[in-house]
């Protein structure tokens, strides 16, 4: 497997291709464990189904690797005491993956039969088949839809305070939102920080009142409402932000980071209308990683609205490839 690092609107990314030696999937096979999504969860739970003896195969979608392939440095991946970049990270995960006999197909999944056994995944017209699914198709994050978000991605901008937080130790950031996880977002940050301002495009926050009890007796937190950010001003590297203040003009405000906490979206398209989901759209789990179907699993951010991080969705996929494994074999399938 080789990769190219090229650069696309201030993201890194990762151009793969496939090595002779990395298996295509086969549509004439039935595969014990289908699994649709090759961020951190997909390819852990690869990694477990393929070490099981469990024939695997894995929908990569168009922008394989997930989340961090956007991402230039992970500093809180156990194991790598210097950081790593993600893409990086990735093309290993892939690898290990490779190495233990997956079949990859580099398109994403459009449709699923979950009414008949065994599943079928289509991708497109070609159809694929699997005893097992597990969908560990991650999320997005919402975005403040400025340009200069976009270019300063990784230089200041981010959209995980417990990933990037520790970059900012004793500097002035910002954190955009006024949910629970920009205000959680705030007290996480107002340890690392020196100042944190929470901007607010309401008059009032919408998070927990216990959060906002929290936040209102730090002395490092300035709460600013009724504002909206209008622009993230640097050239390299984040140095303020503009906001637009309802009924007082604009302001700029000199940050060194700024923390967008507008939202997290679950990638459920292909699942809507046959697996239930929660309340907030993620994916419904029972137990650790069983789906309102049986024999579909589910891991990784899609089906977890609390901890958003790759250490915690490959042991997502991890569990994700254990259950599938004993379902199959409680059952004789394999
Ligand atoms: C900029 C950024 C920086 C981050 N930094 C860190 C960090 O430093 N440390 C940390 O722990 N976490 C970090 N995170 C969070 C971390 O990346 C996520 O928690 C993690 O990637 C979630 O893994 P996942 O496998 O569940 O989903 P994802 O990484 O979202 O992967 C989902 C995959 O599913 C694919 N997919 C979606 N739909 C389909 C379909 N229909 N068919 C086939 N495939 C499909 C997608 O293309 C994608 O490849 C960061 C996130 C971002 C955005």
């Amino acid at each position: 497997m080789s990769s190219s690092l090229f650069s696309m609107e201030g993201k890194s990314v990762v151009k793969l291709q496939m090595m002779a030696h990395e298996k295509r999937g086969d549509i004439n096979k039935v595969y014990d464990v289908v699994i649709i999504g090759s961020g951190p969860a997909g390819l852990t739970a690869a990694i477990y189904a393929s070490r099981a003896g469990l024939s695997t195969l894995v929908i990569t979608g168009y922008s394989w690797g997930g989340q961090l392939m956007t991402t230039t440095k992970v500093d809180n991946y156990p194991g790598f005491p210097e950081g790593v970049d993600g893409p990086d990270l990735m093309v290993r995960l892939r690898q290990q993956a490779a190495r233990f006999g997956v079949e990859f197909v580099e398109a994403d999944a459009t449709e699923l039969d979950l009414k008949n056994r065994p599943f079928k995944i289509f991708v497109g017209h070609e159809v694929y088949r699997g005893k097992t699914i597990i969908i560990a198709t991650g999320a997005k994050y919402r975005e403040l839809g400025l340009e200069s978000e976009k270019r300063l991605l990784g230089k200041g901008v981010s959209y995980c305070a417990v990933c990037d937080g520790y970059f900012f130790k004793d500097m002035d950031v910002a954190v955009v939102g006024g949910g629970d996880t920009a205000v959680t977002d705030a007290i996480y940050l107002a340890n690392i920080a020196r100042k944190v301002y929470l901007i607010h495009r309401r008059d009032k926050l919408k998070a927990d009142k216990i959060l906002q009890e929290k936040l209102s007796k730090l002395e490092n937190v300035e709460l600013v409402l009724n504002s909206l950010v209008i622009d993230i001003l640097g050239q390299d590297k984040v140095e303020g932000i503009k906001i637009r203040r309802k009924d007082c003009g604009e302001e700029l405000i000199k940050v060194d980071g700024v923390f967008i906490a507008i939202g997290h979206i679950p990638s459920t398209d292909l699942v809507e209308g046959k697996l239930e989901l929660t309340k907030h759209g993620y994916i419904k789990t029972y137990g650790n990683t069983m789906t309102s179907v049986e024999g579909v699993f589910a891991a990784g951010d899609v089906m977890d609205p609390g901890y958003q991080q790759m250490v915690t969705a490959a042991a997502f996929g991890a569990m994700a490839a254990l259950d599938a494994e004993e379902y199959l074999r409680k059952r004789g399938l394999v």
